[in-house]
């Protein structure tokens, strides 16, 4: 390979290594969007409505979901051990009950479809809140039984939907980061992400009426962007996260963020490093390795 060969693939190698690591240094930024409007109470009554007499209906259904609401119950209370800014949010509760039939009176409603693929066929969670003057007046979770194909959803997955969708409830939007259970698509694996200090966060502050009264007031909602950072000073991490060794854990991660746009892009950039790699070392070998005698 001629020397200007190799010194385009180096200048293309060098380039693509400095936008990686841009690109990383930029990601480490994480935020969550959060909802203009607020619950104007801090108990939230939640009601699941199962489908018994459905071909399709099993009670993990509802098992997975209750589990999900533990976590976000344990999720307040120790954010608000670790973080007395914000103690407040240890008043914040999830309570359920379940009913056959959509009783009045309640803030959230649990219901589950066999499918949810109207919409799209990656979607097996929904959420739609009734908001009135920036207050949540009630919302209805959907949860998918099987995925498009017809699968029955793993009890993990079902967990990980659960968890986004009562965030959603909550009023939270979406977060950036792939491992965080706000990101905005769910990944095939096979752990289910703890709620993280990023989640808390966000719903402190859609509920930052509650740090000034146990009353809601309009007044003190005060005004907030859209979209949040942890405060300064505060590290991203998982609450009441599980004992899990650091190698699934590594494994778990790179395969949620292979399955972003961006983590795609940067594993197949990656790939062309190597390769470039591989190509400027044997280009370099074949240049100077001795030559043999020609016979003459
Ligand atoms: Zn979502």
């Amino acid at each position: 390979m001629a020397p200007k060969k190799v010194a385009f693939i180096i200048i293309l190698n060098l380039a693509f290594a400095a936008c990686l690591s841009g690109e990383i240094e930029a990601q480490t930024q994480y935020y969550i969007g959060i909802s203009e409007a607020t619950w104007d109470h801090s108990t939230l009554r939640i009601l699941f409505i199962p489908k018994e007499e459905e071909s399709w209906w099993n009670s993990g259904l509802i098992d997975s979901t209750v589990q999900a609401i533990n976590m976000w119950n344990d999720a307040f209370a120790t954010f608000a051990s670790l973080y007395p800014d914000f103690a407040y949010i240890s008043n914040l509760r999830l309570n359920t009950t379940e009913s056959a039939v959509a009783t009045q009176g309640f803030d959230v409603y649990v219901s589950w479809k066999e499918q949810l693929t109207d919409n799209s066929p990656e979607t097996i969670g929904l959420t739609q809140p009734y908001t009135l003057s920036g207050v949540i007046e009630s919302c209805n979770i959907t949860l998918a039984a099987k995925d498009a194909l017809g699968i029955s959803l793993a009890d993990s997955v079902r967990q990980v939907v659960a968890l986004h969708e009562i965030g959603h409830a909550l009023g939270l939007l979406h977060s950036n980061y792939s491992d965080d259970i706000m990101f905005n698509r769910t990944s095939f694996d096979i752990s289910v992400l703890p709620i993280s200090n990023l989640d808390a966060y966000g719903v402190a502050r859609v509920f930052r009426w509650r740090s000034f009264s146990s009353q809601f007031s309009p007044s003190n909602q005060k005004p907030s962007s859209s979209s949040v950072n942890l405060p300064s000073g505060i590290e991203y991490e998982y609450l009441n996260a599980p004992q899990q060794d650091p190698l699934s854990r590594t494994i778990s991660s790179f395969l949620r963020y292979i399955q972003t746009p961006e983590g795609l892009v940067r594993l197949l950039s990656f790939m062309i490093i190597i390769v470039g790699f591989v190509s400027i070392v044997s280009a370099i070998y074949r240049y100077y390795r001795p030559r043999k005698p020609r016979a003459e």
